[in-house]
């Protein structure tokens, strides 16, 4: 039907719900795009499904009910790692190749609510770990920009989809930088919320002390509203915060609602402005990233300065103990984490039973990637008795200090701005080969993680046609600030 590449989710609401267009034409073009796509973003589609529902959206559009749905027919992929009741949800590993969860995540049933359709589950990396989208079970997904290079990860999958125009929004998950990653190297938008703002009910677990659900879209207006409807609140996860922010009807900015009523995003009275926010920018994060990188970063900057924003230089000296510790807490939850992937509980039971021991040990030796294994190993290693103290209980109190550290800099700061990553994305099979050279690529997201902030990524420019990712940080809970000033500096981008 000759559709625009890009849709936005605010138009999409907007144009089914006056009749411009149809949802069941929209969501042919989206599986016929994926059909002839190279990329492979996703694992498993929801064709049959999806389309069901897109006809029912364009009979009921005009009723009471419908007219109230805030994502009423906007298609969306869902990251592998998040349940799907149904709809197979492998965690792009070979162990839970095969598993229908009998549930919806809380986020699922938020979308669903709000007439999101779900086009598809997105492939990534094998249970979360990676940057990459390479260690999946079902094959690497390509970057749109360039097809011989990464498009980040673990996310990747949902990244690339929104980019090619497979899907119009996405869910990614974020533990050390998931989501932020894939939309750098992508160049879309993702943000990693406060932990506890977004319900991990449904989400399969890697490492919870650090991970959230969020939102992946095309612009910055199309994130705050697909968060906006992921925040509703959850009894059934008690490591949500229950702040004003999180009821889903409350969390909105007053800039989204001027865009609802068609006002160009100028907010009812209220405007979108940047006018004397502080923002700190720490050298930490810039040093040692590629000069190009860099000089973005540095424009962004200055253009939010343009807009009547200050910055200024700061330092926080305990970033560089972030990584290690970072990898030690994943690592070790992780090996926690996936002790219920053992044929019994969860995971595939193949070949003939022998004693416990043994046969734990082969379904677990075939059901999970080199990566996933290197990491339980190291993770139980850490556990262990003699090593506790030695690496988890001292990486937890890097973590304090570095939580302390961030909260220290955003109490003299509104925001912080920096690289979302400290390069561009990268070529397949560049750096799986070597473990070490993928995790230092994380330099400038986990301390995120680590101290439970918020965080945008936002694409500030391209080198050599490959995008640029501006990471913007924030306090916990204000949300609102980082996709304000993101917002702002989106409008000089465009
Ligand atoms: N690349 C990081 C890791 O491998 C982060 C992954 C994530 O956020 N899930 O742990």
């Amino acid at each position: 039907m000759g559709m625009k590449k890009k849709l936005t989710a605010i138009d999409v609401v907007e144009e089914i719900k006056s009749g411009d267009i149809s949802c069941e034409e929209l969501i042919l073009e989206i599986y016929e795009r994926i059909e002839r796509s190279e990329l492979n973003c996703f694992i498993t589609l929801n064709k049959e499904n999806a389309l069901e529902e897109a006809i029912e959206v364009d009979k009921r559009r005009s009723g009471e009910e419908c007219r109230r749905k805030k994502l009423l027919g906007v298609p969306i992929a869902i990251k592998d790692s998040i349940s799907t009741r149904g709809i197979q949800t492998t965690c792009a590993s070979k162990i839970l190749t095969g598993y229908v969860p009998p549930y919806d995540a809380t986020v699922i049933e938020a979308l669903k609510k709000e007439g999101a359709i779900i086009i598809g589950k997105t492939n990534m990396d094998e249970f979360c770990m990676g940057s990459s989208t390479e260690t999946s079970y079902y094959g690497p997904t390509r970057n749109p920009h360039d097809l011989d290079r990464v498009p980040g990860g673990s996310s990747g999958g949902s990244a690339a989809a929104i980019s090619a125009g497979e899907t119009v929004l996405a869910l990614g998950s974020d533990t050390g930088g998931s989501i932020r990653c894939p939309a750098s190297f992508c160049g879309i938008a993702g943000l990693k919320p406060t932990y506890g703002l977004v319900s991990r009910y449904g989400l399969i677990a890697y490492a919870n002390s650090l991970e959230q659900i969020g939102p992946m879209a095309s612009n910055v207006t199309d994130t705050a509203l697909l968060l906006e409807v992921l925040s509703a609140k959850d009894e059934r996860d008690s490591t949500q915060v229950k702040t004003k922010n999180n009821a889903s009807t409350n969390y909105c900015l007053s800039w989204l609602n001027g865009k609802r009523s068609g006002n160009g995003g100028e907010g009812v009275g209220v405007e979108v402005e940047v006018k004397g926010m502080k923002i700190g920018v720490p050298k930490e994060f810039i040093e040692g990233v590629s000069p190009e990188v860099e000089k973005s970063v540095w424009n962004a900057v200055h253009k939010l300065e343009d807009s009547g924003a200050i910055y200024e230089e700061i330092s926080m000296r305990d970033l560089k103990y972030a990584l290690a510790a970072y990898y030690i807490i994943a690592m070790s939850e992780a090996s926690s984490n996936l002790a219920r992937f053992d044929g019994l509980r969860y995971g595939l039971r193949t070949g003939k039973d022998e004693d416990w021991h043994t046969t734990f040990s082969r379904i677990r030796g075939e059901g999970f990637g080199e990566e996933v294994k290197r990491r339980i190993i190291l993770g139980t290693y850490a556990l262990s008795a003699g090593y506790y103290g030695t690496y988890y209980l001292k990486a937890l109190k890097v973590r304090t200090l570095i939580k302390n550290e961030f909260e220290d800099a955003l109490k003299t700061h509104d925001i912080l701005a920096m690289p979302t990553m400290p390069f561009v994305a990268f070529k397949l099979g560049e750096r799986i080969k070597d473990p070490l050279s993928l995790y230092l690529a994380d330099v400038n997201t986990v301390s995120i993680n680590l101290a439970g902030v918020p965080s945008i990524s936002v694409p500030c420019g391209f080198s050599n046609g490959l995008p640029i990712g501006l990471q913007l940080v924030g306090k916990h809970f204000e949300e609102d600030e980082i996709l304000k000033a993101a917002f702002v500096y989106e409008q000089t981008f465009l």
